[in-house]
């Protein structure tokens, strides 16, 4: 393999453009092409021409199966693998797989959380061809993207909702465009380049931690002397080790045609980030979910395991995903890149401004796009990003947008220099080379990056999210530029009261100060604190309005989305509160009285010899110890009470809520108790591996 060369292995388990042009009728292809480009709808007599074509070349490429691979709202994927074989009249078999089984599948799916859309009666459930996103072979097995739906048509999955915020987006930003004289753009798709934060760690390290093996992050585990402040991590020369599992994480990519592109370390210890060349949005999706899916495969081969988790180690940075994103005509004009003259600046901050507008407008449902139960401990917490949305739009933009608030923008600073167009709208700098790392929600030049989502998290939510929000905004102005008059003055008049009114959302300092929670505060942005809290922002009447009137999930799916949301956040706090208990009364409270024995012991020896023992240092160190055994044990009792009470709340929201300020509370307190356990006792006693073994050993 590593023999071969990038241009051949790329893309080369994919059944892509190239390869269906290759092997099908030239009107089945440029059929199928119609429908991948421009959205149309899917001629279903060719299903079974394609069919024929996808399993002669996966066979020839040593596949034996096939499978709808789907992702419901576990937030993983999953599939259902059936052999290409059909039974001859002869008792032998032969190779098959028609157009329906290509278009259509029905897994069993009554297992898979679709919050009460679906009574298991009727557990039905169909996976529906996604031919916008191509197949591709893992493991001898044909994997064929599909979309996963209810018997009566609801989403049950992630994908369903992303494709139709996909058309929503579409079909609004085309109506501006041909306001503005563009007749060619057929569609407009939004493009993601997902930046995947991770962590790694010796497998015999992780084998040795219940935390880690049952819910994904430590529980207990007090500061090692280093941590990451000395910050040499960051950019720093990649291991071996490393370099090697790299290697093969970018070689399994590339046959997938997945564009893995940068890889480097991250700030904090045994922290790495991959990221991909931008994708059409839904392409980006799958294959950032066969990213976080490579990631964990490919550490296992090098005894490694990859933690995706958002917090795997208090004390030390999270993880997140930074969503790039971008819209772009299907002719590749990125709506987002500042023009070359007045009239194309003029479409691009109509565009800007939408973005604007869609943010301040739905800043919760962003918020709770972006979370999981993981993400708590990043947002809001004392860490990166802030849990208050804001947009960074640099010095020079601004300057820019603030001129528009009081009319036209007549001019463009550069490095200083005044610009002064020959139009009412200045020359936008090209280069936007402000950075600022802090915003939750910065533009860069030609595309925002959206930097709160959960690294764990799959990037469906937060761009059905951001597609929708962004085509109510475009929806609103199309609204009125087509009834306009003069189109100029209307576009004028449209810029100004977007500034007017939604400037408050931008803010170009620094996000992680305590003036900026006041400021935000004073300026009315909401500072939603944790993932249970902005739940129910998803079936406000303003979310089911929005979701509604484009067509991307109907109130029956969005209430289901509610109960699954809150239910996964009871089940992840119920199981690390079991695991906590677990770990505190099997392995801590051992170690501890195993220790303690031994320097009650010793005060004993040096009892014969004839020394007063309550100044000794051992008498001291037993007291210490006890003093928070007391205390642990003490939490224990109550962490197990707040359990009782939480699980008894019938109202799943209540429920939801009381594990949040409760349970999560009394493990914090816990675990403070336990890491100062850790402090005392004999490292040689201390029975689960540290945090400086598991960050500094790799
Ligand atoms: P940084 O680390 O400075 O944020 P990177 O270069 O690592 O920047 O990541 C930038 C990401 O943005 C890449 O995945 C890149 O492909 C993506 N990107 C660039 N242009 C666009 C665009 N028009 N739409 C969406 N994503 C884009
Ligand atoms: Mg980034």
């Amino acid at each position: 393999m590593s023999t071969k060369n990038l241009s051949t292995i790329f893309g080369e388990n994919v059944f892509d453009c190239s390869v269906m042009k290759a092997r099908l009728p030239k009107n089945v292809y440029k059929k199928l092409k119609k429908t991948i480009d421009e959205g149309v709808v899917l001629d279903p007599s060719i299903a079974d021409v394609v069919a024929n074509a996808m399993k002669d070349w996966a066979v020839e490429k040593g596949a034996t199966h096939y499978t709808h691979w789907f992702q419901p709202m576990t937030g993983s994927t999953a599939e259902k693998h059936d052999a290409f074989i059909s039974p001859t009249d002869d008792g032998k078999v032969i190779l098959e797989f028609s157009g329906k089984e290509l278009i259509k599948g029905e897994p069993d799916a009554s297992s898979f959380p679709s919050g009460g859309i679906r009574a298991t009666f009727e557990a039905r459930g169909y996976t529906a061809w996604d031919c916008t996103s191509p197949a591709f072979i893992r493991d001898n097995v044909l994997c064929i993207p599909t979309a996963f739906v209810s018997y009566t048509g609801e989403a049950l999955d992630k994908k369903t909702p992303l494709l139709r915020s996909m058309d929503a987006l579409s079909a609004q930003a085309l109506r501006v465009l041909k306001l503005f004289g563009n007749t060619t753009a057929k569609r407009v798709i939004t493009t993601v380049g997902p930046e995947q934060e991770y962590f790694l760690i010796d497998k015999k390290y992780y084998d040795q931690r219940k935390d880690l093996i049952f819910a994904g992050r430590t529980l207990f585990g007090a500061m090692p002397p280093k941590g990451q402040e000395l910050e040499d991590h960051y950019f720093g020369s990649i291991k071996e080790r490393i370099a090697a599992f790299m290697k093969e994480v970018n070689e399994e990519l590339w046959k997938l045609g997945v564009r893995a592109k940068t890889e480097h370390n991250e700030v904090a210890p045994g922290q790495f980030e991959i990221a991909p060349i931008f994708n059409t949005t839904n392409v980006s999706t799958d294959h950032n979910q066969l990213v976080m899916d490579t990631l964990k495969k490919v550490a296992n081969r090098h005894g490694l395991v990859c933690l995706l988790h958002e917090k795997p180690f208090a004390g030390i940075n999270g993880s997140g995903k930074h969503n790039n994103w971008s819209m772009s005509t299907d002719d590749g004009q990125n709506l987002l890149e500042p023009g070359t003259n007045p009239h194309e600046n003029a479409q691009f901050l109509i565009f800007l401004c939408a973005v604007i507008k869609a943010v301040d407008t739905y800043p919760e449902l962003l918020r709770l796009a972006a979370s999981n139960p993981g993400n708590d401990h990043r947002l809001g917490a004392n860490e990166a990003p802030p849990a208050i949305i804001s947009i960074f739009l640099g010095d020079q933009l601004t300057d820019i947008v603030e001129q528009l608030e009081n009319g036209a923008a007549t001019s463009s600073k550069q490095g200083g220099e005044l610009r002064i167009s020959a139009s009412t709208l200045p020359a936008l700098p090209k280069d936007n080379t402000d950075r600022n790392r802090t915003s939750p929600f910065a533009f860069t030049g030609n595309k925002f990056e959206f930097r709160m989502v959960a690294s764990s998290l799959s990037i469906a939510g937060p761009n059905t999210v951001l597609n929708t929000i962004v085509a109510e905004a475009l929806k609103e102005i199309a609204d009125r530029l087509e009834k306009s008059v003069n189109f100029n003055s209307e576009v004028q008049a449209i810029l100004q009261e977007i500034v007017k009114k939604h400037k408050r959302i931008i803010f170009n300092g620094n996000n992680y100060s305590d003036e900026w929670v006041k400021e935000a505060e004073k300026r009315g942005l909401p500072n939603i604190r944790s993932f249970v809290e902005a739940v129910p922002f998803l079936i406000s009447d303003k979310s089911i309005a929005l979701f509604e009137g484009h067509s991307v999930l109907n109130k029956t799916e969005l209430h289901s989305r509610y109960e699954i949301l809150l239910e996964q956040y009871i089940k992840t706090i119920n199981i690390e509160a079991l695991t906590m208990l677990d770990m505190a009364k099997k392995q801590i409270l051992p170690a501890v009285f195993k220790y303690s024995t031994i320097v009650a012991q010793s005060i004993n020896e040096i009892k014969t010899t004839g020394v007063d023992v309550s100044t000794s240092v051992q008498a001291d160190l037993l007291k210490e110890i006890s003093e928070v055994l007391v205390s642990f044990k003490a939490n224990i009792t109550k962490l197990e009470k707040a359990l009782e009470i939480a699980n008894f709340k019938d109202d799943i929201y209540e429920r939801a809520l009381a594990f949040r300020n409760e349970v999560f509370s009394v493990m914090n307190d816990l675990r403070i108790d336990g890491d100062k356990l850790e402090t005392l006792v004999d490292s040689s006693l201390w029975p689960i591996p540290t945090y400086s073994e598991m960050l500094f050993t790799l």
